[in-house]
């Protein structure tokens, strides 16, 4: 199973909560879950009872969904995760956060992570000074993103680097306005990831 590239509001209605994919739109009243926050089908309405294994799946699918990922990438970030001497989940989720694409959003350089795989991939962002157009580059701390030489020009970074001044940016990064670029600080806590995930379901889920 691939990356999910059907209609993307569908998502939500899927996993039954704002997934937050469309950028702004998300936070207006064209937001379609605000309007029909039912699952998508003909039988969208009917109730079924969830068992453990459903909650595990859907858990799952909300977390690769809400990060852009398909099955494999996230298969395998999951066992590098267990590989890791960290809780599972805990670095599952840290994996995912520390994900180029992810950080590039985070930072405020781009309005989903659509967007921003979408910058990376037509090559706008450097790592520590080196182009690097690969969304799923796993960062660390000290890494220094910067959009590329004669691009901050560029209306969309131009635009992000005004509402750099006022995003919410989390505390393990930190963003420049006046040149454009961040930095890890630190890989984040747990505290400063999505509280929204149960990633033990995933774990579990995975363990079967
Ligand atoms: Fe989900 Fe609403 Fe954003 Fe569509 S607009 S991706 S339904 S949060």
């Amino acid at each position: 199973m691939g990356r999910d590239t059907g209609p993307t509001c569908r998502l939500c209605r899927r996993e039954g909560a704002k997934l937050f994919l469309k950028g702004a739109r998300c936070y207006t009243k064209k937001c379609s879950f605000e309007r029909r926050p039912t699952p998508p089908g003909m039988h969208a309405v009917r109730r079924r009872k969830v068992g453990d294994y459903g909650l595990q799946l859907r858990e799952k699918q909300k977390m690769r969904r809400v990060y852009r990922i398909g099955e494999a990438q996230f298969r395998r970030l999951f066992e590098e995760a267990e590989r890791g001497t960290d809780v599972t989940g805990e670095h599952l989720l840290r994996l995912l956060e520390l994900r180029f694409d992810n950080v590039v959003y985070r930072l405020g350089f781009a309005a989903s992570r659509d967007q921003a795989r979408q910058f990376i991939t037509h090559g706008h962002f450097a790592i520590n000074g080196a182009a690097v157009n690969i969304p799923s580059y796993g960062l660390k701390p000290g890494d220094v993103i910067s959009v590329r030489d004669g691009r901050a020009e560029l209306t969309p970074f131009k635009e992000a680097g005004e509402a750099l001044k006022a995003a919410n940016i989390p505390e393990w990064l930190r963003a420049d306005a006046v040149k454009v670029q961040g930095h890890i600080v630190a890989a984040p806590r747990r505290d400063q990831m999505p509280g929204d995930f149960n990633e033990q379901l995933v774990v579990e889920y995975y363990s079967r």
